[in-house]
């Protein structure tokens, strides 16, 4: 809306802005725009490794369903194996596991991950929505801090706290097998946050929503450190773009981290 208005534009065309969730953007802009520029989508595929051949990355690919019941003692065989002129590895919280398993790719490379579960909860018993805008209080250690959002319902949203998770071997973590359950019990350390910016929060008046798990390259009391872009230029091997770290705002910026990775790494 704001380039429009620079232009001119503001005054004279009905502009309708729409919310829109992840689902909608994957669908209406990415996919539907990258098929029609020639980009095949492949669902139910696992990417389950790679080796280094002339300074370039083969990938192991091989169907998700034979991966069901693998604990990870013995090795995986590809069922295909592809050699792109570009990989970008935005596994999300797999990408550093999945690394580990490009045969030739130097460990040192790959940073260690920690992971943050983020909890939200919901408003129920409530009528009227007592709020007009998101709430955002002091960051806390790891995140953001317990603040307040709106969905696209009008539902109001408290979250995401910080749970980190210990524990998590590589193979759990490839296969992503993370506990994305939302405990009851936690709603009480949910209340004393959310009553210093709403007083009002009455007992009882939190349900559980959901969580998703921050992919982190810094633990507990550590100094935050920020996400990595890794290029050939850090690791050494061409056509290979290692994405590390990728949390919010992952999703918003992702057409920008997108045109970066064309722009910088891609050679035709
Ligand atoms: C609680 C919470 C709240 C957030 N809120 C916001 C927000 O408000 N705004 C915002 O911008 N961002 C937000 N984020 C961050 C955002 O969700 C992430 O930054 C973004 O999803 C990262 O995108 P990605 O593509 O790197 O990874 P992901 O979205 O995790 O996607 C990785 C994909 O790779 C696939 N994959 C994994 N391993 C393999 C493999 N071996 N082979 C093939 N495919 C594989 C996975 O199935 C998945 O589809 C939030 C995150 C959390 C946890």
């Amino acid at each position: 809306m704001e380039s429009s208005a620079n232009i001119g534009f503001y005054q004279f065309v009905p502009i309708e802005l729409e919310l829109l969730t992840d689902r909608d953007i994957t669908h209406m802009w990415t996919q539907g725009e990258a098929e029609n520029h020639g980009a095949t989508f492949s669902y139910n595929t696992t990417v389950i490794g790679g080796h280094i051949e002339e300074n370039r990355l083969s990938l192991h690919i091989s169907e998700t369903k034979h991966l069901e019941n693998w604990n990870g003692k013995f090795p995986l065989q590809p069922e295909m194996v592809l050699i792109p002129k570009l990989v970008v590895n935005s596994a999300g919280l797999s990408a550093p596991v999945l690394a580990k398993r490009f045969d030739g790719l130097r460990s040192a490379v790959i940073p260690p991950t920690y992971y943050a579960r983020g909890c939200y909860f919901t408003l129920s018993n409530t009528t009227i929505c007592p709020f007009k805008h998101l709430i955002y209080p002091i960051p806390e250690d790891g995140g953001l801090g317990v603040h307040v959002t709106l969905d696209l319902n009008g539902q109001v949203k408290f979250g995401p706290n910080v749970e980190w998770i210990d524990g998590i071997d590589d193979v759990s973590s490839f296969l992503n097998k993370f506990d994305y359950s939302v405990c009851t019990n936690r709603a009480k350390l949910f209340y004393p946050e959310i009553r210093k910016y709403y007083p009002n929060l009455k007992d009882g008046s939190l349900d559980p929503g959901y969580a998703g798990i921050r992919p982190k390259l810094s633990g507990p009391r550590q100094s935050p450190v920020d996400f990595v872009i890794q290029g050939e230029d850090i690791h050494g091997i061409t056509g290979l773009v290692n994405l590390f770290g990728i949390e919010s705002p992952g999703l918003t910026s992702s057409m920008g981290v997108a045109e970066h990775i064309a722009t910088r790494f891609f050679r035709c």
